[in-house]
């Protein structure tokens, strides 16, 4: 038997954007009634370890990083559904009708937490409490002194935990244990391929590391559209500034926009990052108050945050998106006399 919702913590602290001023609460009703009957459907059909063991596993991952992370574990074992796909943005994505038939149909979810998936908490701490689907949460199983709460966040734990590598080595280990749990008849095989995605991510830290070594110690500093590169920073040693917090849900104001523009004119930042997953009209904003200051300021290019990139983009999984982030920071930062 599973021992569901003990192993892994569940969000219990109010979403952020609850407590956001000017922010609508969530009305998920629907999806929650929908929840409701889906579940309903399927009580009493809980699969045991010896059903599972004769298909495949159904998992579904909220994100396309997460979804990366649980293929990757999962291989050929896991039959995987991605709720939200390249570009999707965490913080304002909405479950549907049809993914919250998704969820209650699989035989086990896997999300970040933190609220990373804010406007979806309501549906996964429903399924967490009412649903023998065991729900996982990834950022939630770090250990919490390895976790960030700036200030700014007002108590909110940073969930974007995959920008240091070696905590999503960490996460990795909660999918292997989950997916174990789960189906223990092919452990050895989720244990391998556990192992050897994590020896592929202490190479890719490495990478990271000898890159930011190339760039001197005064140009590490990261101007992004959001704050979701405070682990990145912490890890690798940038300064970073995100223009909107933790989540994008909060528009930033002409206040963050002056503040950030006298940062980057007073200091001759040379560039600012835009993200795949966030609207680039506030960086421009800041681009363009630079200008007003006398100042030139460069986009440095498009950083993968949220969501991987598409087939075809080089970002298309996480190892992909980390070098081309890390790729896309050196180059702008390196680049100017
Ligand atoms: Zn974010």
């Amino acid at each position: 038997m599973l021992n569901h919702g003990t192993r892994w913590k569940r969000p219990t602290r109010k979403a952020l954007h609850d407590r956001t001023p000017g922010i609508a609460r969530t009305a998920p009703g629907m999806v929650l009634i929908t929840l409701a009957t889906a579940l309903a459907a399927c009580g009493g059909a809980e699969s045991t370890p010896a059903d599972i063991a004769s298909r495949p596993v159904r998992a579904v991952a909220t994100t396309s990083i997460v979804a990366d992370l649980v293929s990757r574990v999962g291989g050929p074992r896991v039959q995987l559904t991605t709720l939200m796909g390249p570009g999707v943005d965490p913080h304002l994505y909405r479950a549907s009708e049809g993914d919250v038939r998704r969820m209650a149909e699989a035989d086990i979810v896997f999300y970040t937490g933190h609220h990373l998936e804010g406007r979806m908490s309501r549906v996964l701490e429903v399924m967490g409490t009412t649903s023998s689907t065991p729900t996982v949460a990834v950022a939630e199983g770090i250990p919490p002194d390895q976790l960030l709460s700036p200030p700014a966040f007002q108590g909110a734990v940073d969930p974007h935990i995959w920008m240091d590598v070696s905590l999503w080595r960490s996460a990795l280990h909660q999918v292997e244990d989950a997916l174990i749990s789960l189906d223990p008849s092919s452990a050895e095989g989720y244990r391998a391929r556990a192992e050897a995605f994590d020896i592929q991510l202490q190479t890719l830290d490495s990478y990271v590391r000898e890159r930011v070594a190339t760039l001197s110690p005064d140009r590490r500093v990261l101007i992004t559209a959001h704050d979701a590169f405070n682990y990145f920073g912490r890890a690798y040693g940038f300064e970073v500034r995100g223009l909107q917090g933790i989540s994008t849900i909060a528009e930033a104001g002409a206040g963050d926009v002056r503040e950030l523009a006298t940062l980057v004119a007073d200091h001759h930042i040379p560039a600012l990052f835009v993200e795949t997953s966030v609207s680039p009209r506030n960086i421009e904003a800041v681009r363009a108050a630079v200008r007003a200051r006398g100042f030139e300021v460069r986009i440095g290019g498009n950083l993968y945050s949220d969501a991987l990139g598409g087939v075809g983009s080089g970002a298309d999984s996480y190892e992909g998106m980390i070098r081309h982030n890390v790729d896309t920071i050196v180059d702008a930062l390196e680049g100017y006399d």
